[in-house]
């Protein structure tokens, strides 16, 4: 299945080897990566579409291998993941995002809620909740003002323990996004059973928005049921004016993607926030 904003590749049994062991050799990369500073945080903005405020930033992490340059987080997130290194990985972006959330409050900028992405692998540690708790109190970033984005696979773990989990981050005041929206295979009823704020519409159905009639149905149904459920809607990667003009027509409430900033650096962020609160 297609997930993660990461683009299925094809399987080359050929390939298969050389992949291993490039797979092999990055796990042991990896485990350096944090203490030798290879790990960096991008900011995307993400604006109303009404009123073409900025609303918030989703944090991307990055990694600059010494030797292979920038690896993609589609690459490594999911061998983070088996290695069971996304736990540790996972808090430090979080800690990392939350101080320099803190730093533009400090800076007098307003930039609305960080949101964090959050690995089903690192949703199913136990000590997840008491560790964003942690965070915030470390940092002291107010719990309003931090999102997570959790995929539907992180829902259809044990629904019970979900509930429980999802339930105590939203009695601290953090809100809660579903991304990748419409690409997973949960039931839809998980909607209704769990603390939800957002919908991110997967930007595959904004891609094909104005190509295909049943991206643009699906997009209409997505904004439509989040809407009668008291959902935020954000659709990812709109790209043109002409996406944004659909979605606007269509009333999804929120857009993110490449027609208004690529992730950024936190001084560029710093840079774009200013120039466009000043214009
Ligand atoms: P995602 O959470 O769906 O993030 C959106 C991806 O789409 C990002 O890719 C972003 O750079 C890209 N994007 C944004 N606007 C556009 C656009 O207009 N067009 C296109 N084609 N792409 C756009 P990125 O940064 O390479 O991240 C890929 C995936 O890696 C993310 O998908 C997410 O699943 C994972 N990831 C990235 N950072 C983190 C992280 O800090 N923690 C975890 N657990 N996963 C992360
Ligand atoms: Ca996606
Ligand atoms: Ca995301
Ligand atoms: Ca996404």
């Amino acid at each position: 299945a297609k997930e993660r904003g990461c683009s299925r590749y094809q399987c080359y049994a050929a390939d298969m080897h050389a992949r291993t062991i490039e797979h092999l050799m990055l796990e042991g990369d990896l485990r350096r990566a944090i203490e030798s500073d290879q790990l960096f945080l991008e900011y995307q903005p993400q604006f109303d579409l009404t009123h073409g405020t900025i609303i918030g930033m989703e944090v991307l992490v990055r990694w600059l291998h010494p030797k292979h340059g920038l690896v993609s987080p589609c690459k490594f997130i999911p061998i983070a993941e088996e290695s069971g290194q996304i736990v540790a990985i996972g808090s430090w972006i979080l800690e990392q995002a939350c101080e320099q959330y803190t730093r533009w409050t400090a800076d007098g900028l307003d930039i609305g809620t960080i949101a964090v992405n959050v690995s089903a692998y690192q949703f199913q540690h136990p000590d997840f909740v008491d560790m964003v708790e942690a965070v915030l109190k470390r940092t002291g970033l107010a719990a309003e003002y931090l999102e997570l984005e959790v995929t539907e696979s992180v829902v259809m773990q044990d629904m019970h323990t979900v509930q429980d989990k999802l339930n105590r981050l939203h009695a601290l005041g953090i809100k809660l996004a579903i991304d990748d929206f419409g690409t997973g295979y949960s039931s839809l009823s998980y909607l209704t059973q769990i603390p939800l704020h957002r919908l991110k519409i997967d930007q595959s159905f904004t891609a094909g928005l104005l190509k295909d009639r049943e991206s643009l149905a699906i997009t209409q149904a997505i904004i439509h049921m989040g809407h009668s459920l008291g959902l935020d809607v954000l659709a990812e990667g709109v790209k043109t004016v002409d996406q944004e003009t659909q979605l606007r027509a269509m009333a999804c409430n929120a857009g993110q993607g490449y027609l208004y900033a690529k992730p950024l650096s936190a001084e560029d962020i710093t840079t774009f926030v200013r120039r466009r609160t000043q214009e």
